[in-house]
């Protein structure tokens, strides 16, 4: 299967080109017209299996073409548990929409909040955040989640373990109530059924 046949605008597929990717991925071939079609999904992947793309590469091509966001919004928020982890998927952001008109920004903890906060003042398509700085941000009323569209909790399994399910149902409750969830984990614990069940509405699951 190539590229061309998920759905994905031809900035995109240039993109992918560009970087040396010649096919997709199982994990992407299954999660990018599902995410396209914009239902709720649940992965199952570990790191390595090119789960960053098959999240970053349909949420692009969603929010592309749109208007620019207004101040303090954001339109895709990623959750991840470590600032390490943040720090990458922006970086992979960063360079998927390399041909897009998108602004995606990091924020964690551990680092002055306040550039944070000008950063996000002038509104971010998609926003990378680990669960702390962002309640505190919000807190500081930084972040504006009226016009959010897309959740995404990548390794939310790391995230339960690290002790941030109350932040994420927090962060859930600032929602609005209709958005897409996509959740990405590298296992399939009752815990992980658990946090689905009350996140995503009649989700796609891709176990590979
Ligand atoms: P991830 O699982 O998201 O951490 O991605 C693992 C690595 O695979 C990253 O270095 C990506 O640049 C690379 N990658 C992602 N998708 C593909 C693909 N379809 N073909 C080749 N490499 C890929």
């Amino acid at each position: 299967m190539a590229f061309s046949a998920l759905g994905l605008c031809t900035e995109l597929l240039n993109t992918v080109t560009e970087k040396g990717y010649t096919s997709p991925s199982p994990i992407q071939k299954e999660a990018i017209p599902a995410i396209l079609s914009q239902r709720d999904v649940i992965a199952v992947a570990q790191t390595g299996t090119g789960k960053t793309a098959s999240f970053s590469l349909p949420i692009l091509h969603l929010l592309a073409n749109k208007p620019p966001p207004q101040t303090n919004c954001v339109k895709a928020l990623i959750i991840a548990p470590t600032r390490e982890l943040a720090a990458q998927v922006a970086l992979n952001i960063n360079t998927y929409s390399q041909n897009l008109n998108i602004r995606s920004t990091a924020v964690f903890g551990g680092v002055r909040i306040e550039p944070q906060k000008h950063e996000l003042e002038k509104g971010v398509d998609i926003l990378i955040a680990t669960p702390g700085r962002l309640v505190d941000l919000y807190e500081q009323s930084a972040i504006n989640f009226d016009y959010l569209e897309i959740l995404v909790l990548d390794e939310a399994d790391r995230m339960l373990d690290l002790g941030f399910v109350d932040h994420i149902h927090h962060i859930q409750n600032l929602l609005p109530k209709k958005h897409q969830t996509l959740l990405f984990s590298a296992t399939f614990s009752k815990e992980i059924k658990a946090l689905a069940t009350t996140m995503l509405h009649n989700p796609v699951t891709i176990e590979l």
